[in-house]
């Protein structure tokens, strides 16, 4: 079995990109821009914040982060939204989730011009990925894509199995799945037998929030499996993989942590440097 290693391919990936807003630098005479919005104390969201402010410096972008109490009104988040959008220097713009409750997620997500959407979360966006058109594609199922076709570049004709159907990760994962000439079959809490599904699979795609679900008899031999999960268990840790378990039958395996986590932030940077780009041209 192949550890497909997300902590490298990141540290790869961030190079490349460091590269190019090197030379995006010397040609504009500027560099791309991310400005974070981060609501309330969360934990793990500044943490989350925190980590993609280092990495966006790393590369040479230009970072900014907005901090709000949690009683922040939604007109004020709104407002400053606005002032992001028609700011040149600002190439992208991110709301950390998740938001207080007295602040409509799907509104703030709607507020953000769609071509500064590093999320990808914006409804033009996710029409535009699933019509095959050019788009910012949500930070996560990037990773995954990046991943595959880093082990494996030809997907044509492969079975692909996405578990769950999350905006976030299942739905857009299919998207870039098919894309890749893959025959995918989505899968979600009401799919009746989850292990047949799985079993038919070149390549596996778990996003659930389900510790272990997937089992090593899930898994024929030879699978390429991507396990999105982040599960906070007794034992530390884990992915919905059942890691032990898949890695004696997979052909090639991300570990958690060390897979899909590390190359979601080098995607937040790869999709400002890309909304940059495109608005230069
Ligand atoms: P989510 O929004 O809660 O969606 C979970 C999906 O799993 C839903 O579609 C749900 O089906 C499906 N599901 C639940 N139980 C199932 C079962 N028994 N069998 C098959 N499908 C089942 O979760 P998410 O935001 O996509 O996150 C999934 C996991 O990825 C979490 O562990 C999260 O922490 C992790 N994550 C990791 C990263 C990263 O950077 N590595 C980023 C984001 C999220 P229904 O639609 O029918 O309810």
């Amino acid at each position: 079995m192949i550890l497909i290693d997300g902590k490298k391919a990141a540290a790869e990936l961030r190079a490349e990109l460091k590269e190019e807003v090197a030379e995006l630098k010397s040609k504009h005479n500027k560099v791309p821009g991310l400005t974070v919005i981060l609501i309330g104390d969360l934990t793990p969201s500044q943490i989350y914040v925190r980590n993609k402010e280092k990495s966006a410096n790393e590369v040479g972008l230009k970072s900014e982060v907005i901090k709000y109490a949690d009683s922040v009104e939604e007109k004020t988040v709104l407002e400053k939204i606005q002032e992001l959008n028609s700011d040149e220097t600002v190439s992208g713009i991110l709301v950390q989730l998740p938001l207080p409750k007295h602040i409509d997620k799907q509104k703030v997500i709607e507020a953000i011009d769609p071509s500064k959407d590093v999320d990808g979360f914006h409804p033009m966006n996710v029409g535009n990925l699933s019509s095959g058109y050019e788009s910012s594609i949500p930070c996560t199922p990037l990773g995954c894509y990046l991943l595959i076709k880093k082990f494996e570049s030809n997907l044509n004709g492969k079975k692909a199995v996405v578990v769950g159907r999350s905006n976030l990760n299942g739905k857009p994962m299919t998207q870039l799945l098919l894309k890749e000439n893959c025959t995918v079959t989505i899968t979600h809490s009401k799919t009746k037998d989850l292990k047949a599904e799985c079993l038919e699979a070149d390549i596996i795609v778990a996003a659930v929030g389900i510790p272990e679900l997937v089992r090593g008899d899930w898994v024929k031999k030879d699978a390429i499996v991507i396990d999105v999960g982040i599960n906070k268990t007794d034992k530390g840790i884990v992915g919905d993989v059942h890691f032990e378990e898949v890695s004696k039958n997979a052909k090639a395996l991300t570990p958690v942590p060390g897979g899909v986590g590390p190359m979601t932030i080098a995607c937040l940077l790869k999709n400002t440097i890309d909304c940059f780009k495109r608005s230069q041209i």
